[in-house]
């Protein structure tokens, strides 16, 4: 199979798995309110590919059948120019509403076989071959993967890694004829509900002494013993006028039960290999899947920026602190266009042969969009203002009495009629202010560690051989005392 069309992709999602979302256990999730309005904008996903073809897809490098161009494996800058026009036409898609459209783990799983030098060292030769028949299947098939690579917390001081005995966090208890049992939880499956396969790998080391927690795997999400426990629906109406977002981007999260679950031999891609597991994340990975991430936080930055626009001219709000702010998310965007582009034009071979952008630029951008998006949040309500929550329904609109009313009394400045500032200001609040907005802000601030967290990071792996060099002029100089010269000059020419 090629890559599929949405109605395809929609047939996969009815097959028995365990999803538990407010008081129920869902047996049909393209059909349960709570999820049926995402299923069909992941659909969208799917079926852009086929919209777009000559930037969304690509021939399979084996069997020539058109694939998504998210499952290259990059093997140069151009390759990575031509992956980043796929990625686009995908983030545009959901204005990057969406952060786990299933491009991110097609380019997650291209990098990880981009690298089978990593995965199959000390001794891992088995499970780097599993991983790299995984990648083939999974881009041939076109699979939607979902993924947890956190441990559960329950004692926050305990920290990160999961002491040996540890029974929360996701571990091996045991081997069968047919593969290994898991058992444990593990956080937080975005997509779960619209994934065909549940992705683990490694997320913190591990410490010593608790091999068995050493797993990485992909399994589907209909095998006995997986149960997710969605949180709340945030996923609004199903009309897209009064949820412009929120009726088709809600992608879920959920956390993960594995209630002894049988993991067979050829999806295992670690199995209890410590070194392994807390090597392969530490080099590629991060500059891989941040090209993806990236460009889909580039545009939702320049989707808000002219939803800002939009909004303010709807109303003639033309105060220089209106277009102050405007200038700031436009300067939060450029900069994100300027980062991605600079780590493109300086990708290189990350080992065996496999190209990806530069790191540094990368986690510069990372570091700051946890602070950035919240702001532009903040900037949306402040232009908004009261306007946000003044915008009339569908319904309220077709209503012939209240039409005229609404009509004159609601319209916006110059020519903007009360329909179309009411399609702004529906689209703002959803983006700022609905459930579903909610939820993504506080996605943003976590989906790959705290904003706190990346910042240690940067500086952790910051180049310091110049910033050194420029202090260390100051420290290590003869010291001169400025000005003496013109002292002892003055004290000559007065005694001339
Ligand atoms: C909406 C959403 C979707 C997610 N989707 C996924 C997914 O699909 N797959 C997946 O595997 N995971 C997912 N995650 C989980 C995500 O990976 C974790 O939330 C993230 O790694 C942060 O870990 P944490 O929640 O334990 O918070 P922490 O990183 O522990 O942060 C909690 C607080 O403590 C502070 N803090 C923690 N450590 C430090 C430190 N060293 N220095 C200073 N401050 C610190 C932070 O700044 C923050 O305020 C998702 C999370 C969210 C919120």
């Amino acid at each position: 199979m090629a890559a599929r069309t949405g109605e395809e992709f929609l047939k996969g999602l009815n097959d028995g798995r365990e999803i538990w979302v407010g008081n129920e256990k869902v047996s049909d999730v393209t059909d349960h309110p709570a999820f049926a309005g995402a299923a069909r904008g992941l659909a969208g996903s799917y079926d852009i590919q086929h919209q777009f073809p000559d930037d969304c897809l690509m021939p399979d490098p084996e069997t020539g059948e058109l694939i998504n161009v998210s499952h290259m494996i990059p093997r140069s800058k151009e390759d990575l120019k031509r992956r980043h026009k796929g990625l686009e036409r995908c983030a545009e898609y959901t204005v990057g509403y969406m952060g786990r459209t299933p491009d991110y783990m097609n380019v997650t799983y291209a990098g990880f076989a981009g690298r089978p030098d990593e995965w199959g060292a000390n001794g891992n030769e088995e499970g780097a071959e599993n991983l790299i028949k995984y990648q083939k299947f999974l881009r041939r098939d076109d699979i939607s993967l979902t993924h947890t690579i956190i441990q559960p917390t329950i004692d926050k001081s305990e920290g990160d890694a999961p002491k040996p005995g540890n029974d929360v966090a996701l571990h091996k208890v045991g081997e069968t004829e047919h593969g290994i049992i898991v058992r444990g939880a593990r956080i937080l499956a975005t997509l779960a509900p619209f994934a065909d396969e549940i992705a683990v790998y490694p997320g913190a080391p591990l410490l010593p002494g608790t091999d068995d927690y050493a797993l990485a795997f992909c399994i589907p999400m209909n095998t006995p013993g997986l149960k997710f426990i969605c949180r709340d629906s945030c996923a609004g109406s199903r009309n897209t006028f009064d949820h412009p977002l929120s009726s088709r981007f809600d992608e879920q999260d959920a956390f993960v039960i594995f209630d002894d679950v049988e993991v067979p031999w050829d999806r295992l891609h670690i199995n209890c290999n410590m070194d392994v597991y807390n090597q392969v994340m530490r080099t590629s990975w991060f500059p891989n899947v941040m090209q993806q991430t990236m460009i889909r936080a580039q545009t939702k930055l320049e989707f808000a920026w002219g939803l800002a626009a939009k909004m303010a001219e709807s109303i003639n709000s033309v105060q220089p602190t209106q277009a102050q702010m405007l200038g700031e998310i436009w300067t939060f965007a450029e900069f994100a266009r300027s980062c991605v582009q600079t780590a493109e034009d300086n990708a290189h071979d990350h080992g065996n042969g496999a190209w990806f952008p530069q790191g540094a630029p990368l986690v510069a951008l990372r570091s700051s969009l946890p602070y950035w998006f919240p702001r532009v949040n903040e900037i949306i309500r402040l232009i908004g203002s009261h306007n946000l929550l003044a915008a009339p329904t569908h319904a309220q609109f077709s209503d012939p009495a209240l039409r005229p009313l609404i009509d004159h009394f609601m319209r916006g400045a110059k020519d903007v009629d009360a329909h179309s500032r009411a399609r702004v200001f529906r689209l703002a609040w959803d983006f700022t202010g609905s459930a579903l907005a909610s939820r993504v802000e506080q996605y943003e601030r976590f989906y790959l560690a705290s904003g706190a967290r990346n910042q240690q990071l940067a500086h952790m792996l910051g180049e310091r051989t110049r910033a050194d060099r420029l202090v260390n002029r100051f420290l290590t100089e003869p010291i001169i005392e400025i000005g003496a010269d013109r002292a002892s000059n003055k004290k000559v020419g007065a005694a001339a």
